[in-house]
């Protein structure tokens, strides 16, 4: 394939709304694949990095790091995924290949070059990288998974960012039978964490805002449910967690976080709050517990927990829209109105070209 122009949906500016658009995919290269797309999870950092929350971007933007299609073309050098594959793409596209980081797989964690991020960054060939609101994608074989049979495209894109998330320090932590762990914050990230620790063997606790989501938490797998909202929970739950995971972006008081955790557990933060979180030292001291952060997950580690979701026949809850109600999403996702993930129908894209 030379180069080609496809269906995208981009914000043109800063904080503006996104509309249809059309973008240039790369030639496909030795080792590329070319995905045809069939589903974009809606990640609230694709609203926060359209938004300038964490700094300067590129536009025009296309935004989606949770991607799910079937390749449909390969390069005459690819090895791993051939014609009529399901494969996903997840926040990156590249890193070094090089450092210790990348060749132990931890390529989330490249110190050489860095990963590159899926969209609104710069690739070695200076063009933009464009996320999965388009309707196909070329990247390069080892940076593409394998979605197995057993999970739908829908269900399996939300993985590719938030499952993994959840997933890579579940099992860094060694969540297993007998594991007593606590996911705060039941949203895109905190649901599948819920599904994924159950599937694990973990005795899983939800702490929520309020007793809401309840019903849904505990379908998910958790055998508990507590509001954070009502203070006599952090006194019934002192010292009762192996593991806590938290979801979160907002400033929470991690010194009463820490107090639910038993001697020699890990608080470990997978939200990013805007600002720098207070820490009482006494919290960790007292109690020899560690406080932790995991971003996202390497691509071997990626397979790993897709497969692992085929096995035990997880997948995300979603709601799947069109194209044209991208912009309506992004106002209920920052409302928290969402159970628990939009995925967009990729084949609407085009359609939205002729108003
Ligand atoms: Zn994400
Ligand atoms: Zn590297």
């Amino acid at each position: 394939m030379s180069v080609a122009t496809v269906h995208a949906f981009a914000a043109p500016a800063p904080k503006a709304p996104l509309e249809h658009t059309t973008i240039p995919r790369r030639a496909l290269g030795e080792h590329d694949v070319l995905i045809e797309i069939r589903y974009a999870g809606i990640c609230h950092s694709d609203i926060h990095q359209i938004r300038e929350d964490w700094g300067e971007a590129i536009f025009p933007m296309v935004p989606g790091h949770e991607i799910a299609g079937v390749i449909t073309e390969v390069g005459s050098g690819v090895t791993r995924h051939a014609v009529g594959d399901r494969a996903g793409v997840g926040c990156f596209v590249d890193s070094c290949r090089d450092c210790d980081n990348c060749r132990a797989g931890l390529e989330q964690y490249c110190t050489g070059s860095g990963m590159l991020m899926t969209y609104n960054a710069t690739g070695s060939d200076g063009e933009p990288t464009y996320g999965g609101y388009s309707t196909h994608i070329v990247v390069d074989e080892n940076y593409s998974v394998r979605i197995p049979e057993g999970i739908t495209l829908d269900e399996a894109a939300p993985l590719l960012c938030a499952g993994i998330t959840l997933y890579s320090p579940l099992a860094h932590w060694k969540t297993g039978p007998g594991t007593r762990v606590a996911i705060v914050g039941m949203g895109g990230l905190g649901h599948m964490g819920v599904k994924i620790a159950h599937a694990m063997g973990a005795e899983v606790t939800v702490l929520s805002q309020s007793l809401r989501k309840q019903e849904d938490g505990l379908r998910f797998g958790a055998a508990h449910f507590h509001a954070t909202g009502d203070p006599a929970t952090f006194e019934r739950l002192a010292g009762s967690f192996d593991l806590i995971v938290n979801t979160v972006s907002a400033n929470l008081d991690m010194d009463a976080y820490l107090g639910l955790l038993r001697t020699g557990g890990t608080l470990v933060n997978v939200g990013a709050p805007e600002n720098p979180v207070p820490v009482n030292m006494f919290s960790l001291m007292f109690g020899r517990k560690h406080l932790a952060g995991s971003a996202i997950g390497g691509i071997r580690e990626t397979q790993e927990m897709l497969d692992f979701c085929a096995l035990h026949g997880i997948g995300a809850d979603i709601e799947v829209i069109s194209a044209d109600g991208i912009n309506d999403a992004y106002e209920r996702v920052v409302a928290g109105d969402v159970r628990y993930r939009f995925v967009i129908d990729t084949s609407t894209l085009a359609a939205a070209a002729t108003p």
